[in-house]
């Protein structure tokens, strides 16, 4: 049995309807920001429950837009150490500095170190949800962020359809962004959604995605905005996955649920806790080895041995240790205790939308054997 890290999924009758459209598009002449992307938008903000949503080119400009559309220019904004370049990166690009947090043990931000962090400066705070995890503790950063007027964005790009006391992800915060990249949970090829209740967020959001034009059709630019529009093509392609999206997490749970039960009879591996009120979308399934046990070998032999391909960590590597943050802002490493040590013995199993129980126990069967 070969087992992929993960596997994209486009079912024969989606592609045909999908080429059908792109010919229609093509026909059409209208190619970027029409009714495709409308109709995505639309369906996705009454999916994930807000007023509004923006449909953009990535989840990097998705974040992006977010923050200026905040003000973040000048401003200190924090964020968990634990994430994907692209969350503090967005910050920068958006003309803010960057403050790390630490995370807890079920990789979410921590509130204290968040406490610790905020400055006189600081506009606001990012929370990730990481593998699909809707951390409780958003309510106590909710908190933080009312008691110092500090904003909440959500990067919700492993989140789609993840909740939280029933309440979907990217509905906590002031601004949230999402991500259609094609490993995500749902893909467009290329692409990304901010949702959001703020009308005056939502409105600047417009302009910033189109060159900072104060229309679609005229000439006067009133932002510093970029090209950061979504093309009708990847609207086709993102509303033909979004239709299938509550069958994909379902196909994802079902996998996790066998994890859970077969990883209680191994010892030294550990899933991240989620708790009763939490349904993660299980983006990733994260395990932590004891102390002592070295990732690397584990992932080779288990690829070598076993053709199992472990997928990607979130993350291997906490940012303030990448080298770009780590000359940037002068760390040395040992800043952030938890997340160092939940990013070196962290393993994600693999999870796809067309995977079955059977390659699911084999994957474990092998782990054990590795393990031991
Ligand atoms: C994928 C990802 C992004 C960026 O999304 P793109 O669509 O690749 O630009 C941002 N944040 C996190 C946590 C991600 O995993």
């Amino acid at each position: 049995m070969k087992i992929p890290a993960a596997k994209i999924y486009f079912p024969e009758e989606d592609r045909k309807e999908l080429l059908r459209q792109i010919d229609e598009i093509l026909a059409s002449g209208q190619l970027t920001l029409g009714k495709y992307t409308k109709e995505f938008e639309e369906r996705f903000a009454a999916y994930v429950g807000t007023k509004y949503a923006i449909a953009v080119n990535s989840g990097t400009s998705a974040l992006e837009i977010s923050l200026r559309a905040l003000d973040v220019k000048g401003h200190s904004v924090i964020v968990p150490t634990n994430t994907f370049f692209a969350t503090p990166a967005s910050v920068i690009h958006a003309g803010g500095e960057v403050i790390f947090a630490d995370v807890t043990e079920n990789l979410c931000i921590d509130p204290e170190s968040v406490k610790k962090n905020i400055r006189k400066d600081t506009k606001g705070i990012i929370v990730v949800h990481i593998g699909g995890i809707v951390a409780p503790q958003i309510k106590e950063i909710k908190e933080i962020c009312e008691d110092h007027r500090l904003f909440l964005i959500e990067d919700a790009a492993h989140a789609h359809g993840s909740t939280l006391d029933g309440k979907k992800a990217g509905s906590f915060g002031d601004a949230a962004a999402f991500s259609f990249y094609p490993t995500k949970v749902m893909t467009s090829g290329e692409g990304g959604m901010i949702t959001t209740d703020d009308e005056k967020i939502y409105r600047r959001a417009l302009v910033f995605r189109d060159q900072g034009k104060a229309g679609f059709y005229g000439n006067v630019h009133v932002e510093m905005g970029y090209n950061w529009r979504m093309s009708e093509i990847h609207a086709a392609i993102g509303l033909s996955q979004f239709a299938r999206l509550e069958e994909f997490i379902e196909d994802r749970r079902r996998i996790a649920k066998v994890y859970d039960e077969e990883l209680k009879k191994i010892d030294k591996v550990t899933p991240i806790k989620i708790p009763p009120n939490v349904k993660s979308n299980y983006y990733k399934y994260v395990a932590l080895l004891d102390d002592g046990i070295d990732r690397a070998d584990i992932k080779k032999e288990l690829k070598e041995k076993y053709s199992v391909n472990l997928s990607g960590e979130v993350y291997e590597l906490p940012c303030h240790l990448q080298p770009i943050f780590k000359d940037l802002y002068g760390f040395k490493g040992g800043e952030f205790p938890v997340a160092e040590d939940i990013c070196k013995r962290q393993i994600c199993l693999p999870v796809f939308a067309t995977m079955t129980e059977e390659q699911a126990k084999y994957v474990i069967d092998s782990l054990r054997e590795v393990i031991k």
